[in-house]
């Protein structure tokens, strides 16, 4: 039995890691995945050194039944698992951890290559690497993340291929491009923004930044420490299990006001949401996209307390500007960016120029209109199709992928942000693993339930190139 992984991200290693075993009858289970971001993926690989993780250190273990490893890998004592490390951390700590896994194990091998295509045949799926290689495997997991960066609509072709044009902020050198001088247009005010100012300010920019996004909204922040849990009201816990929305935001509407802080109701809805959303309908979760999701998004995906801080004194300073508004048109211009902005409730719009501009709109996962190759491949094939909200790949119950006949494709799953139309809440590392913990177990108990159970096929050749891998 092999189980080939796609993307070694977050969700690819950590699924890895957990299926790895000692044991010589245990499934085969090959990590493939790109050589830039192997074992980290792009937010922990990319990352910066100003670049924090938002989530505290005391809740990032990668492995569901032990939380605390993260913190513990860091010999933090008890006042630093409250605190918010740098993200480049976190990346070495899931290298690390994915490392000691092939070395301990006998099962696990990893390879450094971009999958392009997977192909269905008899008993399995023929998956095909970017370097011409090609092998079986019983059963494959799509773990990519999420896909590459749409260009921005109404961002015009040259003003896309211009260096002016930052899509990616996290490529590698990409803000180091903007002079200290440069007045900066943000697309997006949500997290992604907030790595993108924090990195300006690291390198004393003085130029004008202002950020847009129809509502103008920045996330919340967290406090330096926990509040206290709270637990959640008889009616709160009937509205989630109704999926009445409207209860439900009556009824925390009026809590919010009796709480000692707002946070420990958000953080006690967490561990409801997936449950919640997957019981709303079609029409109620299109309903809560348009109106309520920016809104939930800023409660919900905090900054870090120190980022926080850095914001509100540039905001203070007026050297950055947050405002509600739709970006309409953007074209280079002799010696610059010109923009059409028209502001939110407002009739006209109003010509600008900046000197760059970055998308800072965050996670992309419309596979209809991707150019991510593999994911186009398997659109096409017919063997994946969007969730009616182009939120992700259409799945079941058990993460297996729904083919555009609508019948899931046994064997074939997919992991990570991709899920977001099934679960919503998935694009944080705590509901991250414990679906990585999920699809572990599921393929264990099938792979014991299977007629002849264990490793038939032949081993793999070591393949493992940390040294290679940042
Ligand atoms: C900048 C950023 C910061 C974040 N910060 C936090 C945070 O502080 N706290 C938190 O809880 N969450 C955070 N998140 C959210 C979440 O943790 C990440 O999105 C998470 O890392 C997703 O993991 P993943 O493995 O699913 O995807 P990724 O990390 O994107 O990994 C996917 C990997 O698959 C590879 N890949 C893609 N296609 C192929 C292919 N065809 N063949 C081989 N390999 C392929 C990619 O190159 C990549 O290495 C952040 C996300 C981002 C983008």
């Amino acid at each position: 039995m092999r189980i080939t992984i796609i993307g070694a991200g977050f969700s690819g290693s950590t699924l890895a890691t957990l299926l790895a075993s000692p044991r010589d009858d245990a499934p085969e289970v090959c990590l493939v995945g790109t050589p830039a971001t192997f074992g980290s993926g792009v937010a922990y690989g990319e990352a910066r050194q100003e670049h924090l993780l938002n989530v505290r250190a005391r809740h990032l273990g990668m492995d569901p039944e032990h939380t605390g490893d993260f913190a513990d890998w860091l010999s933090l004592g008890e006042r630093g698992r409250d605190g918010f490390m740098p993200r480049i951390a976190y990346g070495d700590y899931l290298r690390d951890r994915l490392k000691t896994a092939v070395e301990q194990s006998s099962n696990l091998t990893c390879i450094d290559q971009e999958v392009i295509a997977v192909e269905r045949t008899l008993g399995g799926f023929r998956v095909y690497l970017a370097d011409g290689g090609q092998f079986f495997s019983d059963r494959v997991v799509l773990a990519p993340g999420a896909l590459p960066p749409q260009r921005l609509a109404g961002v015009g072709p040259r003003l896309a291929r211009s260096e002016r044009y930052i899509g990616w902020p996290w490529q590698e050198d990409a803000i180091d491009r903007i002079p200290p001088d440069a007045r900066v247009l943000l697309v997006g005010t949500g997290l992604t923004m907030a790595d993108v100012v924090v990195s300006l300010r690291r390198r004393r920019h003085q130029g004008g930044i202002v950020a847009i996004s129809r509502r103008g909204l920045l996330p919340r922040s967290h406090l330096p420490q926990p509040s206290e849990v709270v637990a959640l009201p008889p009616r709160v816990l009937y509205a989630l299990r109704a999926g009445d929305l409207h209860a439900l935001l009556a009824a925390l509407r009026s809590l919010a006001t009796a709480v000692v802080d707002w946070r420990a109701l958000v953080d006690a809805l967490r561990p409801h949401t997936q449950a919640f959303w997957r019981g709303l309908s079609p029409v109620q979760r299109a309903r809560f996209a348009r109106h309520l999701r920016t809104h939930w998004e800023t409660f919900r995906h905090r900054l870090a307390p120190q980022v926080a801080t850095e914001l509100e004194a540039l905001l203070v300073s007026g050297q950055l500007q947050v405002r509600a508004a739709r970006l309409l048109r953007a074209g280079v211009v002799e010696d610059g960016i010109e923009v059409l902005l028209r502001g939110r409730g407002q009739a006209q719009a109003q010509v600008e120029r900046f000197d760059f501009m970055v998308r800072a709109t965050g996670l992309d996962t419309d596979i209809e209109r991707t150019t991510h190759p593999l994911v186009t491949h398997l659109r096409e094939a017919g063997q994946i199709r969007a969730d009616p909200l182009g939120f992700g790949i259409e799945v079941d119950e058990d993460f297996s992928v729904i083919d555009n006949a609508g019948r899931a494709v046994s064997g074939l799953y997919c992991l990570g942000p991709l899920l977001r139309g099934h679960l919503w809440e998935i694009t944080a590392i705590p509901e991250l693993r414990d679906a990585a913990g999920l699809l572990a177990q599921r393929l264990m108990a099938r792979e014991r339930s299977a007629p002849g159970g264990a490793a038939s096929t032949p081993r793999w050749p070591l393949a493992a190139q940390f040294e290679n891998t940042r």
